[in-house]
């Protein structure tokens, strides 16, 4: 071998007796930025005008031959800077010296759209193929989807490019994507691979002179337009993909203007703004701005829970289920017996499902370990207390708490609304205390707010964020403030619905807009499966503190008739037992029809578009305080605590994403105009500073 020389920094070129060995290096997975990109063309070319060579070997790292596009190019204009994709790929496939791709690790994206470009492939067995390009609202914009189906067939391509799912190279062994599928040493088999072809004068086979001669293409197509119907939704990229492998079936060249065109014009898509949004957005939650990546983090080997109610038991499913054991405390046997019960019944339905075995099951039970005694907690590394919502309690819980839990112990809150720097001070370690809101139900919803208190260490904000990661939460930092994010929004929203009702809507109105808009359930309808009683108690609590604030009079008159929804089989709307759906309730329409009439409110029929728009703005404005307080770190957080947390609609990509679509200077001078409605809270409708100011400088939350 010769002297190992950099091209570039991203790649490396070297020579084997008359083979040139071109090894990407951009790490992690070798994301095809514009400097990887331009270091193959380099090589390449090199390698061509060298007499002495006469094949060529692309190889990644075990990790990835490449994962795609490279996500630090995601947005900027270097994305498909010259030479971009389709330009390197066409440069590979005219090369007349054979282009072997030796494939590793990930292939995926944009890195197998290179590989189909090369002449002859060679992968590991347990590389993983993909092109996930539609999971972000696209599809494969360098000619994927065409060379595909020309090597697998059709049916499977369009299975690998209408999901975006990954397989083993293994599993396509066998088709013209792979010449071999080898184990051991890679490289070492490449460079063989390369010398046969050269010495045996194989001829170059380029995918794109394929003629697509299958019988069950159009079958496939239309199984394909079958599923897509059934699942997309609201997503184009999915149909766009079958378009364009079926415009390919004449000719690669009809096809891949198809696949050039449809890429743009899905790039340019909301949705896809939205996926990308989202995508980039989950990546930026885990990262808190003043909290360095290497903050030292406390080992979490042992965790304790107070409470095994709703949240509690959840919550301790997620860690034995990462394999954490869990020390459940409560008050009482029968409290504990019942906890145990409702785990034990939730990991049942899994097991009947198949999707847990018996072995796994009676190891999570086993991880729990009951408790009625503090002194129990002495050794375990992170304590986290679900009980009741009440301040006196969780000075109690505190109290004992900093009495028996070992130095350097995270002790954790789960309120929803009480003030987490109060709960820190019942404690001597103030740093040690942090708030983990889970949601509802807890072992389910993926959103994790983490609630970071004045005066919480920076080492414990960094360990429960790995921790997040290891019971599989997205987590969101979010100062303290009455209801945190999500629920601070939420608040607004719902006092909005509740205002419609009293101006004119009915709730089967106000539920049918916002689900048309996306959302997974209205807000009456949503109210109705948390129990009316919840919210009657918070804002019992919020009429003593502030006796002038506004009153929900319909909601609380149907609270004080026991109305509570699904649990009491009557709401907003009314259940037939062992059912969820709802039906609607004409004494509840007739109740607030008296109730207007009574109080003398003058009653407008209410169009649907208002009713969307008070809603989704009420969430934008608080979204837009809460980001002006620093209580989110920045807007995409907003976005992912409602995408996560509150049904929010994915290909809206979040409220603040939304707002950002709709130009915030259109929901400013919106807002004015419901501020100038007859009776309208003029106050609420003014825009918070910060939308206010963006607004009149044309910018955005989300910069
Ligand atoms: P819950 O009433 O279902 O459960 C509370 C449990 O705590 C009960 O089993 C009770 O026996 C136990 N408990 C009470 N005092 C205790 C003490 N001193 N020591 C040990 N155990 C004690 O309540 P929940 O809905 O699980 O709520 C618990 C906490 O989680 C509250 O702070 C609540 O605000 C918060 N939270 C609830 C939800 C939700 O949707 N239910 C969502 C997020 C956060």
């Amino acid at each position: 071998m010769s002297a190992t020389e950099s091209l570039h920094p991203c790649s490396e070129y070297t020579t084997q007796d008359r083979t040139a060995v071109i090894a990407m290096r951009n790490p992690p997975v070798n994301g095809l930025g514009l400097a990887l990109r331009s270091s193959i063309i380099a090589g390449i070319e090199r390698a061509i005008a060298d007499p002495a060579i006469d094949a060529i070997v692309l190889i990644g790292s075990d990790k990835a031959f490449s994962g795609g596009a490279d996500i630090k190019e995601f947005g900027s204009p270097l994305a498909f800077a010259e030479p971009n994709l389709p330009t390197v790929i066409e440069a590979i496939e005219r090369s007349r010296k054979p282009v072997i791709a030796a494939i590793s690790g990930a292939c995926m994206g944009g890195g197998l759209e290179l590989a189909l470009g090369c002449h002859f492939r060679i992968a590991l067995a347990d590389a993983q193929i993909a092109l996930p390009e539609v999971k972000l609202g696209l599809l494969p914009g360098a000619g994927g989807t065409q060379r595909l189906p020309r090597l697998v067939g059709v049916k499977m391509a369009l299975d690998l490019i209408v999901t975006g799912n990954t397989v083993p190279a293994k599993l396509l062994a066998g088709t013209a994507l792979f010449d071999q599928v080898v184990g051991g040493d890679l490289a070492h088999a490449a460079i063989a691979f390369a010398t046969r072809v050269v010495a045996e004068g194989w001829a170059l086979k380029r995918a794109r002179d394929q003629v697509i001669d299958d019988p069950d293409a159009q079958s496939a197509i239309q199984a394909a337009r079958a599923s897509v119907a059934a699942a997309a939704g609201p997503f184009p990229a999915p149909g766009k993909c079958i378009d364009v492998v079926e415009a390919g079936l004449a000719s690669f060249d009809a096809g891949i203007g198809h696949e050039r065109a449809a890429f743009v014009e899905l790039l340019q898509s909301p949705e896809s703004r939205a996926l990308r949004h989202v995508f980039l957005g989950e990546r930026a939650a885990t990262r808190i701005d003043d909290v360095p990546e290497s903050t030292a983090t406390r080992p979490i080997l042992r965790v304790g829970v107070i409470g095994a109610g709703t949240m509690g038991g959840g919550i301790a499913m997620n860690f034995v289920n990462a394999g954490i054991p869990v020390r459940l405390l409560e008050t009482s046997p029968a409290a504990l017996e019942r906890g145990l019960a409702t785990i034990a019944r939730n990991y049942q339905g899994a097991l009947k499902k198949g999707k847990l075995s018996q072995e796994d099951f009676d190891r999570r039970m086993a991880a729990i370990e009951p408790t009625l005694s503090y002194d129990d907690l002495a050794d375990v590394d992170l304590v986290i207390e679900a009980v009741y919502e009440d301040l006196e309690v969780k000075r109690t819980v505190f109290g004992e708490l900093d009495r028996v839990a070992k130095l350097g112990a995270i002790l954790a809150t789960n309120t929803s609304t009480l003030d987490v720097d109060r709960i820190a001070a019942f404690t001597g370690r103030p740093q040690d205390v942090v708030g983990l809101h889970f949601f509802s139900p807890a072992n389910v919803m993926r959103l994790l707010e983490v609630v970071r208190g004045a005066k919480t260490g920076k080492d414990v904000l960094a360990t429960v964020m790995k921790l997040a990661k290891a019971i599989k939460k997205l987590p969101v930092v979010s100062g303290v403030c009455d209801g945190f994010i999500g629920n601070r929004m939420i608040n607004q929203y719902s006092a909005q619905a509740m205002q419609l009702i009293e101006e004119g809507a009915l709730p089967t109105q106000v539920d049918r807009v916002l689900e048309n808009f996306g959302f997974a359930m209205g807000p009456f309808r949503m109210s109705d499966l948390a129990g009316g009683d919840i919210g009657w108690a918070i804002r019992k609590r919020q009429y003593a503190e502030n006796p002038s604030m506004r009153r929900e009079v319909i909601a609380d008159r149907l609270a004080e008739l026991g109305r509570y929804g699904q649990k009491t089989g009557k709401g907003w709307y009314n259940y037939v037992s062992g059912d969820r759906s709802a039906h609607p309730a004409p004494e509840v329409d007739a109740l607030i029809g008296a109730m207007r009439v009574a109080d003398g409110t003058r009653v407008r029929e209410i169009p649907d578009a208002e009713i969307r728009d008070r809603l989704v703005y009420a969430l934008v404005n608080e979204g837009a305080r809460i980001l002006a307080e620093g209580i989110a770190q920045r807007a995409s957080d907003i976005d992912m605590v409602y995408l996560n947390g509150y049904g929010f609609p994915l290909h809206r990509g979040g409220p603040m994403l939304y707002a950002d679509e709709i130009g915030l200077a259109n929901v400013a001078t919106r807002m004015r105009e419901f501020a100038a409605l007859p009776g309208a809270d003029t106050t609420f409708w003014q825009p918070a500073p910060l939308l206010a100011r963006l607004a009149e400088s044309g910018g955005r939350f989300n910069a």
